[in-house]
C-alpha cells in the first residue's frame, strides 16, 4: 500500500512536478524547486526513502547503504557544503574522519592517504622515492580535467543549439581526458605499477580498474576527497529527514512503497504518471531520477512514437559491476574495539587491478579482487547515543550479476539452500578478511547479513543489481542521452546516470535538471549570490 513518511498526507489534485525515485539527485531536485515554490511529489518504489542513502535497521542495529563518506563538505564556501547548506536549511551536519581518510593495502604494504592536497602529495613522495615528478604530474593532471569538466556538465542544462554554439572547444578539452583510460594517463607518466596500483586505490567508488575507467571518473574521485573524508553526524538517514521538511513546507509530499508503471503522455507531452497499484498523478512537469534504464524503457509506454529511439540510445552503454556487502553488527562500541575511521581498501598484491578483476570475475572462487572495509559507528560522534555498546561495519566485493542470475525468479529472504550456502561461503570469506584486518573484532560479531546484486535489484530496481547506475567508461561522457532533457516534453531526467555516481555528483545532476527547467537562477542562490 502506498505511504507517506507522515502519518496523514494532503494529497493535492494535481503537482508542479512529480519526481520518480527518491535517491539524492531526485531529493535535490525536490527540494530546490520547493523553494522556487512549487508543490512537488515524490515517488518512491522502496518502503523507505533516499534511495542508496537510507538507512536499514536489526535487531538493534543501523546500517548506512550507499554513504561511507563525502567529500568537500569541510570547507565552508566549497560548491558542496553550500548546496548541502540550501537543501537542508542548514540542519545536516558532518563529522570529520580525520587525518587519513582511506587506507590502501597491497599485499602487505600500507599507504595512507591523508587530508589536504598538499599532504597527501608529501605522503605519496615518502612512499615513492624518485617518483616526485610522476606524483606531480599526476596531480597537475587531476586538476586539469577537473577543471575541463565544469564547462561541459553546466552545458548540459542548456538547450542544445546553445550548448553546440558555445561550448565545442569547451567540450573538446573535457573528451581529451575523459576519452583517455585512467590506465593511459597513468601510464604516460609513470612505468612504476605499485605507484599506479596505489594512486587507483581507491577504484571501487566508481567501480571499474584502471584500465577500464575514464581517467575523468578517476580524476573527479580524487580530487572530491583530497580535503579529507566526512560523515553525516546522526547517521545517512538525516539527509532525508532535513530535506522532507523543506519539501513539505512548500505542500510537497514524499510518497513510499509508490512504483510508478509509466508516464502518461499526451501530444508528446508529460502530464503524469501511472503506479503499478492502477492510481494516477498529474503534474506539469515529471522527472525521473529512477536510472535512465528505467526512465527510458520502463517508463516510456512501449506505443510512444520515441521509445525506440530512446532505448537505442543507450546501446552504447552498460550497466555497472554489481556488488555484495557484508552488514556486520558487534556486541562492544567502536572505542571498545579501536575501529578505525578511515576505510580500508585491500588488494592482492600479486597482480595489478584489472587481472585480479578479470581472474575473479571469471571465477568468484578466485581472491577477491577489492574489499573495502568501512568503519561507520567510528565515523559518527552520535553513534553511541543511539546505540551504546554496539558497533557496526561494512564490508564490501564486487560480485558479478552472472552467478546470482540462476535466483532471478525467487523472493527476497527465501531464495532457496543453494543461494544461502553460496552467500554463506561468501559471509565466512569476508569475515577471515575483517578478523586478519582488526583481530579485535573476532568473538564480537553478533550480526552479519549478506547483501547480493540480486537485492539491489530487488530494493533499488536497478535490473542487474549495479551498485553505481551505467559504467563510468571512456564512452559513457559521449552518450547525447545522458542529460536533464529528453525528445517527451517536460520529461526530464536526474541523478547519478546523467552525471557520475557518486552523492555529490548526483546532487550536482539535481541542480542541473532544475536549471534545464528553467531556473538557471538556483546556482547563484545556492552560492548565497
Ligand atoms: C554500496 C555503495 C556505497 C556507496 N558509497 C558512497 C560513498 O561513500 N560516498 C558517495 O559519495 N557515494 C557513494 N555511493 C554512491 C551513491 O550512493 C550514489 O551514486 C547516489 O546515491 C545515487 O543517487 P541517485 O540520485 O542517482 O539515486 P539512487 O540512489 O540510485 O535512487 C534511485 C531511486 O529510484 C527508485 N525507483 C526505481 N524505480 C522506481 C519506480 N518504478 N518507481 C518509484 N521509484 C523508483 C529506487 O527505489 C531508488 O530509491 C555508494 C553507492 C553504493 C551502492
Amino acid at each position: 500500500m502506498i505511504q507517506s513518511l507522515k502519518k496523514k498526507p494532503t494529497l493535492q489534485e494535481k503537482y508542479d512536478t512529480i519526481i520518480i525515485g527518491s535517491g539524492i539527485g531526485s531529493l535535490t531536485a525536490a527540494a530546490l524547486l520547493s523553494k522556487e515554490g512549487q508543490k512537488v511529489l515524490v515517488l518512491e518504489r522502496h518502503y523507505t526513502a533516499g534511495g542508496f542513502t537510507h538507512v536499514f535497521k536489526r535487531k538493534g542495529y543501523e546500517w548506512d547503504v550507499g554513504i561511507h563518506y563525502i567529500g568537500d563538505v569541510g570547507r565552508p564556501h566549497s560548491v558542496m557544503k553550500k548546496l548541502f547548506d540550501y537543501i537542508t536549511d542548514g540542519k545536516l551536519h558532518w563529522a570529520d574522519m580525520g587525518e587519513v581518510y582511506d587506507r590502501i593495502f597491497v599485499g602487505d604494504q600500507v599507504f595512507d592517504y591523508v587530508k589536504g592536497v598538499g599532504n597527501w602529495t608529501d605522503r605519496m613522495k615518502s612512499y615513492f622515492p624518485g617518483e616526485e615528478k610522476a606524483i606531480d604530474a599526476y596531480i597537475d593532471a587531476v586538476f586539469r580535467a577537473n577543471k575541463a569538466s565544469r564547462r561541459f556538465f553546466m552545458s548540459k542544462a542548456m538547450p542544445k543549439m546553445v550548448n553546440t554554439l558555445l561550448n565545442g572547444v569547451a567540450n573538446r578539452n573535457f573528451y581529451a581526458y575523459s576519452d583517455k583510460t585512467t590506465y593511459e594517463v597513468l601510464r604516460s607518466i609513470t612505468d612504476n605499477e605499485l605507484l599506479i596500483k596505489v594512486l587507483c586505490g581507491q577504484y571501487g567508488d566508481y567501480g571499474l580498474p584502471p584500465k577500464k575507467s575514464s581517467f575523468y571518473m578517476h580524476a573527479t574521485v580524487a580530487k572530491h576527497y583530497f580535503a579529507g573524508g566526512y560523515f553525516p553526524i546522526g547517521g545517512s538517514s538525516r539527509i532525508v529527514e532535513c530535506m522532507d521538511k523543506v519539501i513539505e513546507q512548500a505542500g510537497g509530499t514524499i510518497l513510499i512503497s509508490a512504483e510508478v508503471k509509466q508516464l502518461l503522455i499526451h501530444n508528446n507531452k508529460a502530464i503524469g504518471v501511472e503506479m503499478a497499484q492502477g492510481q494516477q498523478y498529474m503534474a506539469d512537469n515529471i522527472i525521473s531520477g529512477a536510472g535512465i534504464y528505467n526512465s527510458f524503457q520502463k517508463f516510456v509506454p512501449d506505443n510512444h512514437k520515441s521509445k525506440e529511439q530512446l532505448v537505442n540510445s543507450l546501446s552504447k552503454v552498460n550497466p555497472s559491476v554489481a556488488h555484495g556487502c557484508l552488514y556486520v553488527g558487534l556486541d562492544a562500541s567502536p572505542q571498545e574495539l579501536n575501529l578505525p575511521k578511515a576505510n580500508h581498501w585491500i588488494y592482492p598484491g600479486d597482480a595489478d587491478h584489472d587481472t585480479c578483476v578479470d581472474r575473479y570475475i571469471e571465477n568468484i572462487e578466485e581472491e577477491f579482487p577489492l574489499v573495502y572495509i568501512s568503519f561507520p559507528s567510528a565515523k559518527d560522534p552520535d553513534w553511541s547515543n543511539r546505540y551504546p555498546g554496539k558497533s557496526t561495519i561494512d564490508i564490501i566485493t564486487l560480485l558479478p550479476y552472472g552467478p546470482f542470475r540462476a535466483w532471478e525468479g525467487s523472493r527476497w529472504m527465501n531464495r532457496g539452500d543453494d543461494y544461502d550456502r553460496l552467500k554463506e561461503k561468501l559471509t565466512d570469506r569476508l569475515l577471515q578478511v575483517l578478523y586478519k584486518q582488526v583481530p579485535s573484532t573476532k568473538g564480537k560479531v553478533d550480526h552479519a547479513e549478506l547483501s547480493s546484486p540480486l537485492t539491489t535489484r530487488h530494493f533499488m530496481n536497478y535490473e542487474h543489481g549495479e551498485l553505481y547506475g551505467l559504467d563510468h567508461s571512456p564512452s559513457r561522457f559521449r552518450q547525447k542521452a545522458l542529460q536533464p532533457r529528453t525528445s517527451i516534453k517536460n520529461y526530464y531526467l536526474t541523478g547519478q546516470d546523467i552525471t557520475t555516481c557518486g552523492v555529490g555528483s548526483a546532487m550536482f545532476a539535481g541542480l542541473l535538471t532544475v536549471s534545464a527547467m528553467g531556473h538557471g537562477h538556483v546556482f547563484q542562490k545556492v552560492m548565497g549570490g
